[in-house]
């Protein structure tokens, strides 16, 4: 048995969080391989090391004096390092790095070095061998990430250690230059990691007890998800329910390892399961609600679209064109509705406009802005009749005017589109009549 552990940027934020996270990994075996983030957040208004990085390199491209800067995040690294009372000097890394600094290095080097650091001194406090993601961690000559190689490759070293530590958030292009993956993508190296370990379970370590059914923002003390499958938690996350990275599901996701999610700061609590598939059931008919605002609908009406060949194709041409994803198309018989991105879509909505008259030759167009999108999503919901009667006798109760419906054939979810200013109010009646009432 053997387990990979991420632990995120507020669980190594200090040398306190450090001693946790050394005691959770000393107290199993099983956890052999560590991802560690950069350091986070100590406290709320604090500022992460990875933002820190950013902001000195931007001074350092504009050739403006980053000294004091540079100095801050090294501190932020001494007082880690003095607390833990290690004998390790980073005085030669910081050396390499205001230099590259000055060579201009980019901005992805620039923020890799929180990990990079951070890594050095968990696998030095731990006593376990350090891997520096840039030799495990591949990137193609495009800046795709090259699963084939990096899995190959990783594999192979972890194969030669009983224990190590390797840095999340970067790797290495083919010619060297080190890149990082989109901001929270220490999740996806820990994946990967797991996935090259072949390891039973994939735990990745954070500030909360797992995932929660709705967001804390709307929903006062929201219950915990217990299991969740990965499909279910990829509508989830792709609708905005934070936590865990979206792509970070993936490599795990082909090997069927399970995710535990976990607190660092609460190590007795199971946290959140995420599974292949499961035959427990959820304690409600749906696992979570997450929703996004911000969205246009174009309503395109022509009459006997129905019978039209190639008129789908025509107006998603249109979006296409002008580089704009489309995120769902309900349809009517003579009308179909394009929802997009609102900050995407509003500078180019003439231009749209314009190339679906001359492609697709609607009779009229309409466009509304400030709308929400709300996905319910459940494995229960298969298996359950009235789910969507409930919704929206919900949302009917409290008076939300539901603009669009959507079901995936899987059953797995229902969306529902609303005003941006019937968002919360719709998740509070949907979360009511499930969860808290449980009928
Ligand atoms: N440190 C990086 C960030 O803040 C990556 C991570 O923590 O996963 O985005």
């Amino acid at each position: 048995m053997s387990k990979v552990v991420k632990f995120g940027g507020s669980s190594l934020a200090s040398a306190e969080q450090f001693k946790k996270v050394a005691d959770i990994i000393h107290s199993d075996e099983e956890r052999r391989y560590v991802v560690p983030s950069a350091p986070g957040k100590r406290f709320k208004e604090d500022t992460k090391v990875t933002d820190m990085l950013y902001a000195c390199y931007d001074m350092a491209e504009a050739g403006k004096d980053f000294e004091k800067a540079i100095a801050a995040i090294e501190a932020r690294y001494e007082e880690i390092i003095e607390g833990l009372g290690l004998d390790l000097n980073l005085d030669g890394e910081f050396e390499i790095i205001r230099k590259n600094f000055d060579g201009k290095a980019g901005s992805n080097y620039a923020a890799s070095r929180g990990e990079y650091l951070n890594g050095i001194i968990l696998a030095n406090y731990l006593g376990y061998e350090f891997i520096d993601a840039a030799e495990v961690v591949c990137f193609d000559a495009e800046g795709e990430f090259d699963q084939e190689r990096t899995n190959r490759l990783l594999s192979g070293r972890l194969a030669q250690c009983e224990h190590a530590v390797i840095p999340g958030f970067y790797g290495a292009m083919p010619d060297g230059s080190v890149k990082t993956f989109s901001r929270g993508g220490s999740d996806i190296t820990g994946s990967i990691v797991a996935k090259a370990a072949q390891a039973d379970v994939y735990e990745n370590w954070t500030d909360v007890s797992g995932f929660l059914v709705a967001d804390p923002g709307i929903i006062k003390n929201p219950r915990r998800i217990d299991v969740i499958t990965y499909r279910e938690l990829r509508e989830l996350s792709y609708m905005g329910a934070g936590v865990l990275h979206e792509d970070s599901i993936f490599p795990v996701r082909q090997e069927n390892i399970p995710i535990n999610i976990r607190n660092t700061n609460a190590p007795e609590d199971n946290g959140t399961w995420i599974v292949g598939s499961t035959c427990q059931k959820s304690k409600y008919v749906i696992t979570g609600i997450a929703g996004k605002k911000g969205f246009c609908c174009v309503n395109i009406e022509k009459a006997k679209m129905n019978s039209e060949i190639g008129f789908g194709r025509k107006v998603l041409e249109a979006f296409e064109e002008n580089g704009i994803s489309f995120e769902h198309i309900p349809s009517g018989i003579d009308t179909l509705t394009v929802f997009v991105h609102q900050d995407e879509f509003m500078h180019k909505e003439q231009k749209v406009a314009a190339c679906l008259y001359r492609v697709a030759k609607p009779d009229s167009i309409e466009i509304e802005a400030d709308l929400a999108l709300i996905a319910v999503v459940g494995r229960g919901m298969k298996s359950t009749r009235g789910t969507a009667g409930r919704i929206f006798s919900a949302l009917a109760h409290v008076n939300v005017n539901v603009k669009m419906i959507d079901q995936g054939s899987s059953e797995l979810n229902i969306i529902i589109g609303v005003a941006n200013d019937d968002f919360e109010t719709a998740i509070k009646a949907i979360y009511d009549i499930f969860v808290l009432t449980n009928l």
